[in-house]
């Protein structure tokens, strides 16, 4: 019998509890109908209907429970289920081919899942997670089928299960799951982001965690390095008990960071703010104590929706986020469509590289009326908060200007209509391609800020796509040259008086952070998780000494020997 099992760190911190296993139900249905057409359409209806008020209840419970901005998660869901494209292809099946209603459903949904899951944006795989719950729910009840209930529980519970969708995570109860294990999953699958929300320990992406545990096995999970006891000793279970009460001190320190703003040892002052993809995410920016918002993706305000945003719509949701943040500082990223980010809507054509292809600002550029109502929209919720303008991937100062213009163009026009307009709005790009980042001087000449794109700039430094796993071992955040160039931004930046920003993921790996900051980076933009633990670190990192490093680090040749010796520094 196995004693131990290890997966993937998915929410940090300890669980205790007995193994509940969530055992498979078992979906399996007919490819044919045997029934009229008809019936079979009514069926599909009345089983959407049933899933929908499901739905209601669960958001409504997490609602109360959890607050708005989780609750949000099944408003996406239940829109799945009015979506009239996919509701059309489901019927066509029922009709032209003769299937069931569930082989309709699950042909239908399997091409949006897979869109979504092949789409590089963590955040937008999270949609694929959101039709395979949707698809889950309707199959249950066309099969006349029941979920095994996780409610009743009456004791400290660890669930066990193959994947855990974002309705069972909303239906967990709290007060007795401690925490959770699942076979499949990564980091950035929902399951482990809802569980980083609920503050759950979570250990996802074990392969075969149901087989290798028993029901009511008494289980220690520990969140944060992926391991697994099962019927520890005595001895195993005090160390766990001593770590766990290390890590809730730990916590409970962080928290205390929560309202504070970040200094390094040497007392240097670093502003650590977030990355934000939808309005509602503001709520987890302020719980995790980010100091603004160092990057909101406006991007996802056009895929979540059925046509273009009206400026309208547009407005409503910057100013939410400006009202909601206050003063503190939030850079609106300009829509960054193209490369794998689509619009089902408008129809581009189709491109052999589309990463260096019609992407971000040369698609905004070629596509004015789409770029100034998103403009209009930013100036007039401007008023509202500190917003700055961002244009993302900036490849040439004739596009920073061309873009910068239309800003101009647009405030004059809403001063002209009598709409206010904040009296002035710092503007910045995102350093993301090396064009930029070699040119830095003559942009740091004319820009507000910089703010440096590593999950584009290693891609593009390296000639390495970033979805395309073949490749992936040239994804090196610490390459020399990557340093090189953050550093040439930096000083470029510096030179005229101005701040410079990260907002890719390097800015929140904790083995990065020392040679960012002694590199001279003044903001950090991360997920808002990330904020409290980084700001503890940056406690502890003395500048001047980190200066040392980065300057010892920008010596060296490989991004190994880099990564080497920083961890060799700082242990
Ligand atoms: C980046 O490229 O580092 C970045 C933050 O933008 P995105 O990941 O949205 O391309
Ligand atoms: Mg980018």
């Amino acid at each position: 019998m196995v004693s131990k099992l290890l997966g993937i760190a998915g929410s940090g911190g300890i669980a205790f509890g007995k193994a509940y296993i969530v055992s498979e139900v078992d979906l399996s249905f007919d490819t044919y109908s045997t029934l009229p057409v008809d019936q079979e359409i009514s069926r599909l209806h009345h089983a959407l209907s049933q899933a929908e008020t499901d739905l209601q209840k669960i958001r409504e419970k997490v609602r109360q429970e959890q607050g708005i901005a989780n609750a949000t998660i099944f408003d996406a869901q239940i829109l799945v289920l009015h979506d009239p494209e996919l509701i059309k292809t489901i019927k066509e099946k029922i009709i032209e081919d003769k299937y069931t209603a569930e082989s309709s459903l699950e042909e239908a949904t399997s091409f949006y899942i897979n869109l979504f899951e092949e789409m590089d944006d963590e955040y937008m795989r999270e949609r694929a997670a959101d039709f395979r719950d949707v698809t889950r729910r309707v199959l249950l009840h066309l099969l006349g089928l029941e979920e095994q209930s996780i409610q009743d529980m009456d004791e400290d519970s660890i669930i066990v299960t193959e994947d855990i969708t974002p309705s069972e995570t909303a239906q967990m109860n709290l007060k007795f799951v401690k925490g959770f294990v699942t076979n499949l999953g990564g980091t950035t699958s929902h399951s482990a982001i809802m569980a980083r929300t609920l503050e759950v320990p979570a250990i996802v992406g074990t392969k075969n965690g149901t087989n290798k545990i028993r029901h009511g096995d008494f289980i220690v999970i520990n969140g944060s390095n992926g391991e697994i006891h099962i019927n520890p000793t005595d001895a195993v279970y005090d160390d766990l008990i001593k770590t766990h009460e290390e890590y809730i001190a730990e916590k409970a320190a962080w928290r205390a960071l929560k309202d504070q703003p970040t200094w390094t040892s040497d007392q240097s002052k670093i502003e650590l703010v977030a990355n934000i993809g939808s309005p509602q995410d503001v709520n987890q920016v302020l719980h995790h104590g980010a100091e603004g918002i160092g990057l909101y993706r406006t991007e996802f305000l056009y895929m979540e929706s059925a046509t273009l945003p009206t400026e309208e719509e547009q407005f409503e949701a910057y100013r939410y986020v400006l009202e909601k943040m206050g003063d503190k500082p939030v850079i609106v990223r300009t829509i960054d469509i193209g490369g794998d980010k689509k619009l089902p809507y408008l129809p581009l054509p189709e491109e052999k590289n589309p990463f260096l292809g019609l992407r971000a600002i040369r698609f905004a550029l070629q596509e004015p009326a789409i770029f100034k109502t998103q403009i209009r929209a930013l100036l007039r919720a401007s008023t509202f908060g500190n917003v700055k303008i961002m244009f993302p991937m900036i490849a040439t100062l004739e596009e920073f200007h061309q873009a910068k213009a239309i800003v101009d163009q647009q405030k004059l026009k809403l001063q002209n209509e009598k709409i206010a307009v904040a009296e002035h709005i710092d503007i910045g790009i995102m350093v993301e391609i090396p064009s930029a980042a070699l040119l830095a001087n003559q942009f740091a000449k004319e820009v507000d800020f910089f703010s440096i794109g590593t999950n584009d700039l290693i891609q593009y430094t390296l000639a390495a796509d970033r979805m395309n796993e073949n490749v992936a071992y040239l994804y090196q955040p610490f390459h020399p040259a990557i340093l090189h160039l953050v550093k040439m931004v930096i000083n470029a930046a510096h030179q005229e008086g101005k701040w410079v920003g990260m907002c890719g993921e390097m800015a929140s790996d904790l083995t990065a952070i020392p040679l960012l900051l002694g590199l001279g980076l003044d903001e950090f933009s991360m997920n808002a998780p990330s904020i409290l633990p980084v700001r503890n670190l940056m406690k502890t990192l003395d500048k001047s000494k980190m200066e040392q490093l980065a300057n010892h680090a920008l010596t060296l040749s490989t991004a190994e020997e880099v990564k080497e010796f920083i961890t060799n520094q700082l242990t």
